[in-house]
């Protein structure tokens, strides 16, 4: 496994355990990785994603910052054939995001990187706060000051400081950055370490399905923390003569914010609405033309769902004991209108993620049961 950081703007390179958090330049690194899949040697290994540790871009022999994930189920799920529910919201923190804190923070503590900063309010900030406080290192999480003190709850408990910010998101993400320059930047959206945690996802799907790739994934989308990263996982089995070919990625937003999907269509974006989809309520994501490349790359396209079609998913997800947040409801709802387009061929294998849990929208999903008719 050979890693190197690559500029996402001018190219230049610069090695995996580079000091800085971003290029001289101010752009995001991507990741350049020479993966591979010893299957006999991660079949005896634990079942978690550690398994896949050639595929990973950490030293040699580096201790993991573990909290004891597992892999996450995959179970079918009949209201849509042929699709098959990924039990993401299982990790500790209750959603997908701890693949991508767990390897960005082995890779900071490996590096001796003593404090870092985020911003995000939301799952995100509740992974990168548990796993720096299972690593000993300090973090700091910049949030928007309106935010609900119930979401920060977790984050502020797993001990690190919450720091509150006025006015838009944006200027939440100004005044974090500015503080990265004396820290790190733990960033879902600018670490390229992050996104080649969520990749995981992908090695598991291939694992699960016997070692091969589904023909479709749907999931939803904001910064596209799972979107790339999935897209980075299947790149990478490609790259390495595991599978044949990229599977359809198709992306989900919600249509009351939807400029992913808008581009896509080569539409004008429209302003940004409320919804309950607030995981992928991202009006200007920073990686935007990385999601519509890895769209038309593997033949997939982004779609967007309505709240009526969010919240009655929602409550068919629960019905079926399947207790997610409303974001996590966008990707399968999507997947029961492709399906009743017959737009899901028979025969074919689609993996949908569940992506976070519903304990942590507690107030959220007591105001839909009070509006839902009986
Ligand atoms: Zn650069």
């Amino acid at each position: 496994m050979l890693a190197v950081l690559v500029c996402s703007a001018c190219r230049l390179s610069a090695p995996a355990d580079s000091p800085g958090w971003r290029c001289a330049c101010g752009a995001p690194y991507d990741l350049r990785i020479e993966a591979a899949f010893p299957r006999e040697a991660i079949l005896r290994r634990p079942a978690s994603f550690w398994r896949y540790q050639e595929a990973l871009p950490l030293p040699p022999a580096c201790e993991p910052v573990s909290l004891g994930e597992t892999l996450t189920p995959l179970v079918p799920w009949p209201d849509a054939p042929g699709c098959h529910l990924k039990l993401e919201f299982l990790f500790p923190t209750g959603s997908f995001k701890d693949r991508g804190a767990a390897v960005l923070l082995t890779h900071l503590r490996a590096r001796g990187v003593r404090q870092v900063v985020e911003d995000s309010s939301g799952n995100a900030g509740a992974a990168v706060a548990a796993y720096a406080a299972h690593a000993g290192i300090g973090c700091r999480i910049f949030v928007p000051a309106a935010t609900s003190s119930g979401k920060l709850a977790q984050i502020a408990a797993y001990g690190a400081t919450v720091v509150p910010v006025e006015g838009t998101r944006e200027a939440v993400t100004v005044s974090a950055r500015a503080e990265a320059e004396q820290s790190y930047y733990a960033s879902h959206v600018f670490s390229p370490f992050f996104f080649h945690g969520t990749k995981t996802f992908a090695f598991e799907v291939w694992e699960q399905l016997g070692f091969r790739a589904p023909d479709c994934l749907i999931l939803p989308v904001g910064h596209g923390t799972l979107f790339l990263g999935a897209y980075l996982g299947f790149r990478d089995l490609l790259a390495a003569g595991e599978i044949r070919a990229l599977p359809r990625l198709i992306g989900v937003q919600a249509a009351a914010c939807a400029p992913l999907a808008a581009a896509w269509r080569g539409a004008p974006t429209a302003a940004p609405e409320d919804t309950l989809a607030e995981g992928i309520r991202i009006a200007a994501p920073d990686r935007a033309a990385a999601i519509l490349q890895a769209c038309r790359e593997s033949d997939g396209e982004i779609l967007t769902v309505s709240e009526p079609e969010i919240v009655s998913t929602f409550f068919r997800l629960a019905r079926a004991g399947f207790y997610v947040e409303p974001t996590a409801a966008a990707a399968p709802a999507a997947a029961l209108k492709l399906s009743a387009a017959g737009r899901l061929p028979a025969g074919e294998t689609t993996i949908v993620p569940l992506t976070g849990t519903g304990l942590k929208a507690g107030s959220t999903i007591a105001a839909l049961l009070k509006t839902r008719p009986a």
